[in-house]
Formats: structure tokens, sequence, C-alpha cells
């Protein structure tokens, strides 16, 4: 699986392209437009715009605490406690006449919290050696390496790929 929610939230605010500078501006979660669109969320209420800014931090904590080797019990009880008001019932279904499947049923009390705990979900699901920051001097895109070796180094081939062999070209020739 891919984390999509952990790496929504970890590059919320980091361009796109390198070299624009270090952060997005302004702030996709300044305004409850801005922050509905960067959540991929229909909605955002103005009152929950601080939740997800705690919600963003936190994600970033752990994201550097994982790349950087750094305690993680502290924003992984942040996390915990955003997640709190979300909610599972276990179902289980009959298929097939004979057989048994559990699933979660989420109440999910509100957006931040549904984001919450699927952040937890997933960093508890991922192989953390897979998530890895962009190579490329100056791309700060955080992403999961799904190949099978492993041995992803960019964000994506285009540009930051292609641009490290460039450098590494132009190193060589001179
Ligand atoms: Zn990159």
């Amino acid at each position: 699986m891919t984390p999509d929610t952990l790496l929504r939230l970890a590059n919320l605010t980091v361009p796109r392209k390198p070299g624009r500078g270090p952060r997005i501006y302004p702030d996709p979660l300044a305004n409850p437009e801005s922050a509905a669109q960067a959540l991929g969320l229909s909605r955002v209420d103005s009152t929950e715009l601080d939740a997800q800014r705690e919600l963003h931090a936190v994600t970033l904590a752990l994201v550097d605490g994982l790349l950087g080797g750094r305690p993680l019990a502290r924003p992984a009880a942040r996390l915990t406690r955003l997640a709190e008001p979300s909610a599972a019932t276990v179902r289980l279904d009959v298929a097939d006449g004979q057989s048994l499947r559990t699933r979660l049923e989420w109440k999910d009390a509100t957006p931040t919290a549904a984001l919450a705990r699927q952040v937890a979900m997933e960093l508890g699901g991922i192989d953390p050696r897979r998530l890895k920051r962009c190579a490329l001097p100056g791309c700060e895109l955080v992403f999961y390496d799904t190949t099978r070796s492993g041995t992803r180094r960019w964000h994506a081939e285009s540009p930051c790929g292609a641009r490290a062999r460039q450098r590494r070209y132009r190193a060589a020739a001179s």
C-alpha cells in the first residue's frame, strides 16, 4: 500500500518543483478553501483549521523523526490524541454463504480526526525504510519507494532524476 494521506500531509507545504523556495506560500492551511483543496476534502470548517495545522505539524515531526532517527514517542502520542474522536466498530460479514470477513467501520467525528487515524494506520503499516526524502539537493519532497529493489532515490524522474543525472554528466565532463 502507498501511504497517500501521510505523503499528502508531509508534502503539503513543500513545492512540487525544486528551486521554488523552501515552502509553498501562502500556507494552504491559512483558509478553509485552500485547506479543503490541499487536503482533498469537499469542505473545511474554519474551526477545523487549528486542528489541521496541528495534524500537519505532527505528521512532519513523525516523518522527520523516522527519516532522521529521532525520538517518535511525543509526536506519536500527539497523533493518537488527534485521532481519538474516530472510533471503529467491527463488522462480521458473510461472503459466498460460508466465508466470514471482518471489517472495521469507522465513525469519524471530524474530518481532522479521520485524517489523523488514516495517517496513524498508514504509519503503522508501512516499511519505514521505504519512506524517503528526494535525494536531489533542494528538493524536500517525501515519497514512498514501492520499487521491488527499494532503491528509488528521487520523488520523480522528472524533474529530479533527470536533473541529478545532468549534474553528474556535467561534473564528469568538466
Ligand atoms: Zn525531488
